[in-house]
Formats: C-alpha cells, structure tokens, sequence
C-alpha cells in the first residue's frame, strides 16, 4: 500500500545526515513507484520527483539543518501542491446554497451533513436546513433528525415519500419559506456503484441545481477510494471531496491521488464521529502528515528564518573555493544555537522524541566540539588541512579530551566539507543528477 511504500521511501531519509546521490536518488525513486502504485498518471508523478530533485540540488544545505530534513520539507511543500496548493473554499453565494451530498453506504455522508450544517452555523454564520434524502433506511432519517437536533439545525423529513427527488425539491422550497440561507441534501448510498444510484443521484442534481456537490468517502478504503472517485466525477462532476474518518492511524494517502486524478479539490475532512471532527483541508498539513515526519518542517522553517542570508552567500564563496574552515564551522554552530533550545528541537524530529526519553540532551552538547575548536590556533583553524597528527594530540590535550574525539571531529568535518563541495559545484551537482531516476 501506499503508505508502506512511503514509508520506506522515507526511512532513508530519516536520520540521515546528509544528502548523498544514493539517498536523494532512492528516495525520488521509491515516491515516484509509490505515486504510479497509487493512480497518479505518469505525467503527474514525473513532474513532481524532477521538481523535488530540481529543488533539492539547488538548495543551500548550509542552513542550520540536515539536508535530508531540508529534502523532507522540498518534499512536503510539492506534495502540498500535488494536493491543490492551498485551502479551496466552499461557494455559498447562492440564495439559498444548495449543497448536494453523495457517497457509497458507510462513507459517512450523514455524519458529515450534520458536521458541515454545525461549522457553517458556528463558523460562518450561516442558517443551515438539512433535508433527509436517504428514503430507503427509515433509521437514516432518524440519524439526520437526532443530529440536527444535537446541533441545533432544522432537518426536513418526509415520512410519507419515498421518491428522493420530491423530497430534495421540497427541502429547497422548505428553505425558500424559512429563509434557510443553506440547503444540505443528505442522499442515500449503495454498498457498491450501481446504475440505479447513479441515475437517481444525477436527477436529484439536474433537479435541484446544487452550488456544491461534494463526494464523501472513507480515507481508509484506500485505492478503492480513488477508484470511487473516479467514477462518481465521471457521473456527478461533482465540486469538491471530502476525506472521512482521518482519525487515529489513516495516514491520507488517498488524498493524493484523489486529487491528481479526478482534479476536483479535497474541502474537508472528518476525524472523528463527534459533530465537532471536522477539518477545512489543508494541503500542506497534509503532506506532512503522508510524511509523518512530524514536526520537522517547523523545524526546518525555523531555521530558515534564524539563516542570514548575506552569511550565506559569503560562506558559498568560501565553499566553491573550497575554503569551508573551523571559524565558518563554529559560526554554523551558533546558528543552530540561535534556533533555540536544543531538547525543543530535538522534540520535533520524529524519532528523536523515543530517544530523548532516555538520554537527555544537553543544551550545551556542542561544549566538547567548540572546545577542541577553540583549542586550535587561529592558523589551524582557517587551514583545516595543516592539522596533522601532532597538532591533533596537541589540541586533544589543550581541548582535555582524547586524540579520538579531535579525529572524530576533523571526519565529521572534512565529510561535511565534501558534501558542501559537492552541492556547490554545477558540474558536480550536474553529475548528481545524472545518476537520479
Ligand atoms: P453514510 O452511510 O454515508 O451516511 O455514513 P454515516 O454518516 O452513517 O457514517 C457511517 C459510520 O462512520 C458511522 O458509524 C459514523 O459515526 C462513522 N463516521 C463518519 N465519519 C467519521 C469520521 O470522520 N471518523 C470516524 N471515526 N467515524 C466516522
Ligand atoms: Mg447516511
């Protein structure tokens, strides 16, 4: 499934330090299988793993924050923009608005009628009319009566009919009367797509002409719900989705797709039965969620802000003359320090959270490497390469900690050194590319 798929696609990138060719390169890999799987036509998938890898390498990783988080947040903002970029209201000019609601049994449409009628009367102001348009359950007229009474929303009912269509256009006219500025058509569903739904659900529409006619379906029925999708444009044309039962573990990857292939916007969605469960969509929480990288785009967008832009440039210069010392190296250091708390941060990177239970941070855990920073002398520290081995047992003491710890450091250095090198240089980055999928 999807997000299996996603996951481990992204376990390569959590807790790597760096970009390499080898992750950047799986993990562009395994999204783009992981779209395909998930219906999202080639063209879509393509374009989204070029942009993300376009970005990626042309990204400063010299901000304060790994570059595989900053792939995770490249990452998070396509993934918004797979999902239709930013909020989509609904449209309520109509006088009175009618909104049209459709979905197979169990998608949750008749919870999801009651919980739009309370946020549009809590939240907008609005005087809702529900109208009961599922004839074939008399316990679905029921569900719509004691839920409009919850939330204080009048539901219109006809007992004696069983013809939904009469029964939508009388709600309408009902709403006219009582100067309901919003009609809610709640409609019956099938336990699968049929012919006899379809036909009875397009002439509730022709009949009453919604402003909105928004598909409801279960997030956790996966493939099958973008299959569903599908079918139900095809018939409907309908305005918008709504993504149900987004609590607990459902992670949305539906959302995804949905979007890509039927290119009807997600409007809401519901996490939970209560009549308060229900979220405007937003696509860029979204993705973070399908990342389940937690936090970290907090984190990384922090970061970003703290970043002097200027410094940057300077330090690039100094990177593409591979002139990358110890003085840039502890500015860099400062930098993360500005970004706050150290165990604040930590707390945001999925994962880390289990690990801070048992080894607590300190806010100074980069005491020992600015002191074997500072034991070095000026000379050394703008020419990394002259620290050979005496100079190193020389700073090791000066630092009071062993040869080990000052070789361990000087690593960390000359990697971090190559991977800027490489993220600097075109024909290298060039080269990098070269090897993506
Ligand atoms: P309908 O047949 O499409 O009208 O579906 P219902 O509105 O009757 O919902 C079917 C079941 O799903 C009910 O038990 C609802 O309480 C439940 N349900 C609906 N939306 C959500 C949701 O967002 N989260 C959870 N956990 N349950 C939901
Ligand atoms: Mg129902």
């Amino acid at each position: 499934n999807l997000q299996d798929k996603l996951d481990r696609a992204f376990k390569v990138l959590k807790g790597q330090g760096s970009i390499s060719e080898i992750n950047v390169a799986e993990t562009i890999k395994e999204i783009r299988k992981a779209l395909l799987d998930a219906d999202v036509n080639y063209k879509t998938a393509k374009a989204f793993t070029d942009e993300v890898k376009e970005k990626a390498l042309g990204q400063n990783v010299l901000t304060s924050v790994s570059p595989g988080q900053l792939l995770t947040k490249i990452m998070n903002d396509e993934l918004a923009l797979l999902m239709g970029g930013t909020v989509t209201e609904l449209e309520l000019t109509g006088n009175p608005t009618v909104i049209l609601i459709a979905g197979l049994n169990g998608a949750g449409k008749t919870t999801f009628s009651g919980k739009l009628a309370n946020f549009l009367k809590t939240q907008k102001g609005k005087k809702p009319l529900l109208v009961a348009g599922d004839v074939y359950r008399p316990a679905a007229i029921d569900q719509l009566q004691v839920l409009g009474e919850q939330i204080g929303v009048p539901v219109y009912a006809n007992l004696e009919s069983k013809d939904p269509i009469a029964i939508a256009e009388e709600g309408v006219a009902e709403a006219k009367r009582n100067g309901n500025s919003v009609v809610i058509i709640d409609t019956a569903g099938r336990l699968a797509i049929d012919e006899a739904l379809m036909t009875e659900i397009s002439a509730v529409r022709d009949a009453t002409k919604p402003h909105e006619i928004l598909f409801v379906v279960d997030a956790m029925t996966g493939q099958d719900a973008v299959n569903t999708a599908k079918i139900f444009n095809e018939r409907l044309d309908y305005t918008g989705v709504v993504l149900t039962k987004l609590d607990g573990d459902t992670r949305g990857g539906a959302a995804l797709s949905i979007k890509s292939v039927v290119n009807k916007p997600i409007k809401f969605i519901g996490t939970g039965e209560k009549m308060e469960a229900l979220d405007v969509f937003h696509p860029d929480r979204m993705a973070s969620r399908i990342l389940g990288m937690g936090d970290v785009i907090s984190l990384v967008e922090r970061a970003q802000q703290q970043f002097d832009e200027e410094k940057a440039a300077q330090l690039q210069k100094k990177i593409r003359k591979n002139k990358f010392d110890f003085n840039d190296f502890i500015s860099q250091i400062q930098q993360i320090k500005k970004m706050g708390n150290m165990k604040d941060l930590m707390g945001m990177i999925p994962g880390a959270g289990k690990a801070m239970k048992d080894i607590e941070i300190e806010d100074d855990a980069f005491k020992p490497i600015e002191a074997i920073i500072h034991s070095m002398t000026p000379y050394e520290r703008e020419n990394p390469d002259v620290i050979n081995q005496s100079r190193r047992q020389r700073i090791a003491k000066g630092a009071g900690t062993d040869l080990q710890e000052v070789n361990k450091l000087m690593k960390q250095f000359n990697d971090m050194r190559k991977v800027m090198k490489q993220f600097s240089n075109p024909a290298a980055a060039a080269k990098l590319m070269k090897n993506m999928p």
